[in-house]
């Protein structure tokens, strides 16, 4: 359908196209919303909101009204339990992504002398690579036995899924769980997560995921395909801000598990009793028992005021599907007016991509050419060693910025 059509055409046509008029977009082009997502307009005023509670109510804000900060991160359990196809009961709003990833092995990472390898991917975000190395240390592994990584094959740049589901069978009853990403961060492949966690469950391993690049880009549904647990941050495609408040999924299965080891804090414990101060730990019935401190309010003021916009363009189906008609224009566009000076690495099949563009320089002077659309105040990323990561985000960016973009590009590379 897309296939004649000219940006302006399909802007006019597009019915979130208003969309973009919610948020500030920096730059002559912004395309980086999956580094840092742009600023909703109205998440000010949501902050305000706590400033003048703050202000007027003072520690009677904890209690008072449909805001009480006591429940405040519950505000946005069921906007994120729909972002990631999950139970209101199985997501929560808490912390950062990497302390999350922690809180989430410390549960789902328990080691035996013969099932102790965690596999992850050899090009995984460091931080995720340096989480599951401490957890193994910590447990009194060694990583250089059991942490395993996963690579592409030499001269390729994404995973083969057959590659994946070999290894996972091959690892067998060592592997005891899984952590690899939604969408990789560098190259944009969406990993086969569905099948990944049947695999893993096959030879007995726990399966979780980084969605750090998923959620808000794809369509998830974590609860029907099993997953064990999951987490991501929330200043990428959920335009939290720097620093955001991340989020974490654990499976309706494992979430009354008081087997499952957990550190605990005060928040993961019975609302109804927790003022009554008393040490004996009551379990919320919930993924919210994993809860350590109270709610970042001012930091997740901003969090809603994005929710409520991706409740505004119809949730996450109808943003994908934009999506979908953004990323054939823009391959279609790189065909035609690039042609064979930039190449993308991410995969050409919709279903093994979100929004992320990985382009790559054929002259090999991707970093010139990055720098060049810098200067031009276009927006994107540049990650070592040789990728210009591009994404147009459907909550804001137009076709039309895609053509811009791929007007300039063809400014630059020549
Ligand atoms: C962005 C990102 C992170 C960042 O971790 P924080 O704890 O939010 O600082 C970690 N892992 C992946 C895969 C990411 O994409």
């Amino acid at each position: 359908m897309t296939a004649t059509l000219t940006a302006a055409e399909l802007d006019s046509a597009d019915p979130l196209a208003r969309l973009r008029d919610a948020f500030h977009l920096p730059g002559e082009l912004y395309l980086v919303g999956n580094s840092l997502g742009a600023l909703p307009k109205s998440a000010p005023n949501y902050v305000a909101t706590e400033f003048e509670r703050w202000a007027t109510l003072g520690v009677e804000g904890h209690f008072t009204g449909e805001l009480a900060w006591k429940d405040y991160h519950a505000l946005v359990s069921d906007q994120l339990a729909r972002l990631v196809g999950a139970g209101r009961d199985e997501v929560v709003a808490m912390n950062g992504l990497t302390v999350n990833l922690h809180l989430l092995l410390i549960s789902f990472y328990r080691p035996t002398p013969k099932r102790h390898k965690i596999l992850i991917e050899a090009h995984a975000f460091p931080s995720d690579h340096f989480a599951a190395e401490s957890q193994i240390r910590q447990r009194g592994f060694d990583p250089a036995q059991s942490l395993v990584t996963l690579a592409p094959r030499p001269g390729e740049e994404t995973l083969r899924v057959d590659d994946m589901l070999a290894t996972i069978a091959e690892l067998g009853d060592e592997l005891a769980l899984v952590m690899l990403p939604g969408v990789q961060y560098y190259t944009g492949q969406v990993m086969p997560m569905a099948t990944l966690t049947a695999a893993g469950h096959d030879v007995g391993a726990v399966v979780g995921f980084d969605l750090a690049h998923a959620v808000g880009n794809i369509e998830l549904d974590l609860h029907d395909w099993n997953v064990d647990f999951a987490a991501w941050c929330s200043y990428k495609y959920l335009n939290s801000g720097p620093g955001g408040v991340a989020g974490a999924y654990v499976h309706r299965r494992h979430v009354t598990d008081q087997t499952l080891p957990k550190l605990l804090g005060w928040w993961g414990t019975n609302p109804s009793t927790r003022f009554e101060m008393a040490t004996d730990f009551d379990a919320i019935d919930t993924v919210e028992s994993w809860q350590l401190s109270n709610a970042p309010v001012l930091a997740m003021a901003t969090l809603r005021a994005s929710l409520d916009l991706f409740d505004e363009a119809g949730g996450i189906e109808a943003l994908r599907s934009k999506s979908e008609r953004q990323i054939e224009f823009f391959d279609r566009r790189l065909d035609e007016v690039i042609g064979d000076r930039v190449s993308n690495i991410t995969p050409r099949a919709l279903e093994e991509r979100g929004c992320q563009f990985a382009l790559q320089v054929t002259a090999g002077d991707g970093k010139r050419v990055f720098d060049a659309l810098e200067a031009a105040r276009v927006l994107c990323d540049w990650r070592e060693p040789d990728v210009i990561r591009v994404a147009p985000v459907p909550l804001y960016n137009s076709f039309s910025d895609i053509e811009r973009f791929v007007q300039i590009l063809d400014g630059i590379v020549q």
